[in-house]
């Protein structure tokens, strides 16, 4: 195993341009530390990127929140502007893991590692974040909906970093939200399953809904076919036998070590009728 400490954002980008070779980059480590325990990884380069001020901190623009790759959960949850501008993004993110963790962990390394049960992603999910991807050759920014392709693959080019994470200020504004994650305790546990949800009514009818969904996938999702047909009714005019068989054509839960198949199915169906008050 080879690490490298690049001296600043530029060598970077430069050094991780010249190789083609499977690098990984140690942010918090609270991931990349265990897999290398556990002999996942095996002589790889990996690069550390904590101390680069270009990649940490969260700053605001006229219509955006910044959020800088190597940003803890611990600064998101304690953040006056995330506080003022997401509070049910930062509300959320309290069910992290625990504080010890939360202040090691960053948001980058949640996104990067892609696991089905990170706890941001269905949050940016719902508030349609943007990543931006950082090269040698510039930046360029992608939907968080667009980013994963697979278990654990995403489209960062080799030569790619993730640097920020872009969320409007008025992402969740005016909105009613809802955030559930399923695990076996409060504190300290992996989601079986996590529902995020933002809506709008107006005249007894769901004018807007956008639901994700986390750990019932090879990645976590937008509920885009519930979310179309949810869309313009009153609660009355909903059949919930449509939306059990949308949601059985968007979701394929897994059984694995934490729960099986058949549990996170009817959770995610008891959250999403819990959230439209069906
Ligand atoms: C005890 C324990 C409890 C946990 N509980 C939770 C939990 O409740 N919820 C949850 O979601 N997760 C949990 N995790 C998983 C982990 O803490 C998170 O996924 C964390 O956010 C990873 O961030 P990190 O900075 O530690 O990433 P690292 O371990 O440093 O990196 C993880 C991966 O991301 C890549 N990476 C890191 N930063 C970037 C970047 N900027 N651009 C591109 N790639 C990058 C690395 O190459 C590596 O492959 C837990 C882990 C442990 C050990």
């Amino acid at each position: 195993m080879k690490f490298f400490k690049p001296e600043n954002i530029e060598t970077l980008v430069q050094s991780i341009d010249a190789q083609s070779s499977k690098r990984y980059y140690l942010a918090g480590g609270t991931d990349i530390n265990v897999q290398i325990k556990n002999g996942m990884i095996k002589n790889a380069e990996i690069i550390y990127i904590n101390h680069i001020p270009e990649l940490y901190g969260i700053s605001e623009s006229e219509d955006f929140i910044q959020i800088g790759a190597t940003t803890t959960f611990f600064d998101i949850i304690k953040s006056d502007l995330i506080k003022k501008y997401l509070p049910f993004f930062q509300k959320s993110l309290e069910a992290f893991a625990s504080p010890l963790l939360q202040a090691s962990a960053t948001i980058g390394g949640n996104i990067a590692n892609g696991s089905p049960t990170a706890d941001v992603l269905p949050l940016l999910l719902v508030t349609k974040a943007k990543l931006e991807l950082k090269s040698n050759s510039g930046n360029r920014q992608i939907p968080i909906d667009m980013f994963f392709t697979g278990y654990k693959k995403n489209v960062m080019h080799t030569n790619e970093l993730i640097s920020s994470i872009i969320i409007s200020k008025n992402a969740e504004k005016g909105y009613q939200n809802f955030y559930e994650k399923v695990g076996a305790r409060k504190s300290l546990t992996i989601a079986k399953v996590a529902l995020a949800g933002l809506k709008k009514e107006s005249d007894e009818k769901i004018e807007e809904i956008i639901l994700a969904v986390g750990s019932l996938n090879e990645y976590p999702r937008r509920l885009y076919k519930i979310e179309e047909y949810v869309t313009g009714k009153k609660l009355t005019e909903i059949d919930f036998k449509t939306v059990d068989e949308l949601l059985q054509k968007e979701i394929t839960p897994i059984t694995d070590l934490r729960s099986d198949k058949e549990y996170r199915y009817h959770v995610c169906v008891n959250l999403i009728r819990s959230f439209l008050n069906l």
